[in-house]
């Protein structure tokens, strides 16, 4: 495959390729080219030309509207083709896949829906002073996207970045490139701008890096690591430029005795098992109430037990660990789970009988006893990995959930609406979810972190106004003027 440049899909200028491989065989699936700073310098030019076309400049809110609904009808039209290429490159499950490129084309249609609808204000100050506001937009972003959910997560920058008018460069991740190109096959079939989405592919060192330091971008949106996102938000503030960080979690499920159990013990298996683990907002923490701890873990571990793994596109429960890397940094962990009372009650090793021999498959894991200052409960794992925690009373949950440098999402299970509410309100963290946990791809909700977990929002009107920026006009008015 090529990356797409300009408007045209074209190689590495130094001719550098790279591999990406289906997770759960290790057997190649493509090749792509590896950009360097050359072709990102090329991107982003592009991007600029584009924007300050007139054809960009002249074209109505609505108009974009339009382009963007259309490109939600390519990407339903295309949604089987879109699915089995996700599935290929980052293993998840096909029905999983199936969910992202409808949740992709919502973002597209949300984000539509609002491109003429980016209003300013009026402010009064003084009867002889009109002033308003106008939100424009920032120029051109570029996107660092993860491989754990490639298309949604890129089209979740995307798609609110074209429709406040700014021009877009994007960097799929180095294990996950192809649904990224495929977009960009959909969006030149429609009248964009030439030259207005650029996907380079490429490694992070090289391409994200560029990325981020280039004078050229007007804003950076990533997704990813803590580490890294240091590096981007260094690299970014050399030119004083925005950022909006994802960063992940340690995201906790709080379960109290006079919960529905058996719903939520089916959410918080959901939570963990979703993408084998690999969601920065996985329910990572069971902070359970020590009444019903024995009881709930059991029913946590026979769903665990139930569970099949397998190549995603066999339709099992959890696919392949991304990479020899993320699977070997998830055994690591392992290591950790020793101490006063911590026990692994299921799991807790790689999968190894053929066919998962050939790929890197990790077996579905809880890991009980632990206290909330253990490395276990404190570090993002990334994979399908459950710790559990207990509690005596609501005060000590919340300490408990609060206990973590992280604050992106927070599930809490009672009947009590007083308790819940009064949760909601102590946790910090970006989202919180009563009785239920990240429902319905929450296109429309804000999202985004306390903490290390990040800052900025995507999804929802939040994340439209992070593209743009807000000028300020004041006119004073001469009264009795002729
Ligand atoms: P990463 O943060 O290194 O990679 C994310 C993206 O950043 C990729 O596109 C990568 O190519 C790019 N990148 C890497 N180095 C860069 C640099 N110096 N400058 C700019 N961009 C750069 O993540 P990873 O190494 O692939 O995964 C490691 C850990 O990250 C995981 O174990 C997990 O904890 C976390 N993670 C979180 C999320 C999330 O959704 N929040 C997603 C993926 C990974």
């Amino acid at each position: 495959m090529q990356m797409f440049i300009g408007g045209e899909w074209v190689d590495a200028a130094d001719g550098q390729t790279m591999e990406s491989i289906d997770p759960a065989t290790r057997e190649p699936l493509t090749v792509v080219p590896s950009a360097g700073a050359d072709d990102v310098d090329r991107a982003v030019n592009a991007a600029r030309a584009a924007y300050e076309s007139e054809q960009w400049q002249d074209m109505l809110p609505s108009q974009r509207g339009r382009l963007l609904n259309r490109l939600a009808a390519d990407i339903r039209a295309n949604a089987d083709e879109l699915a089995r290429w996700e599935t290929l490159d980052a293993g998840k499950p096909l029905a999983q896949s199936r969910a992202d490129v409808e949740v992709a084309a919502r973002y597209c249609e949300y984000y539509a829906g609002v491109a003429d609808k980016l209003l300013g204000e009026t402010i009064p100050v003084r009867p002889d002073l009109l002033d308003y506001t106008l939100r424009e937009p920032l120029g051109v972003t570029a996107h660092i996207v993860p491989w754990n959910y490639p298309l949604q997560i890129a089209v979740r920058g995307l798609a609110p970045a074209l429709a406040a008018g700014n021009a877009v460069v994007l960097k799929p991740a180095d294990e996950t490139p192809v649904t990224a190109l495929k977009i960009a096959e959909l969006i030149e079939r429609s009248e964009w701008p030439s030259g207005l989405v650029n996907i380079v592919t490429g490694t992070g060192p090289r391409v994200g890096a560029s990325l981020a330091a280039h004078p050229g971008i007007n804003h950076v949106t990533f997704t990813g690591s803590v580490p890294t996102g240091i590096a981007v938000m260094r690299a970014a503030a050399g030119n004083v430029t925005p950022v909006t960080l994802e960063l992940g979690g340690k995201s906790p499920n709080i379960v109290f005795a006079d919960a529905d159990l058996d719903e939520a013990a089916d959410w918080v298996v959901k939570s963990i098992i979703q993408n084998a683990g690999q969601t920065c907002s996985a329910g990572s923490r069971l902070i359970v109430e020590r009444a019903i701890h024995e009881t709930f873990v059991e029913r946590v571990v026979e769903r665990m037990k139930a569970l099949t793994l397998g190549a995603g596109i066999d339709e099992p429960d959890i696919g392949p660990i991304i990479s020899q890397k993320q699977l070997n940094t998830i055994e690591s962990y392992m290591e950790l789970a020793c101490g006063e009372g911590v026990t692994i009650r299921t799991g807790g090793r790689r999968a190894t009988s053929p066919p998962l021999d050939r790929g890197f498959f990790f077996e579905p894991t809880v890991i009980d006893g632990l206290s909330a200052d253990h490395r276990l409960a404190r570090e993002e794992i990334f994979g399908p990995v459950l710790s559990v925690i207990e509690f005596d009373d609501a005060r000590q949950a919340i300490e408990i959930a609060n206990d973590t440098d992280y604050g992106l999402i927070t599930g809490v299970w009672t009947t009590n609406v007083h308790k819940a509410l009064w949760l909601a309100g102590q946790i910090r963290c970006g989202q919180v979810y009563v009785n239920n946990y990240g429902a319905g791809g929450g296109v429309e909700l804000p999202f985004g972190g306390y903490g290390k977990s990040g800052f900025g929002r995507e999804k929802g009107l939040e994340a439209l106004r992070g593209y743009t920026q807000l000028k300020n006009v004041a006119v004073r008015i001469k009264p009795n003027a002729r």
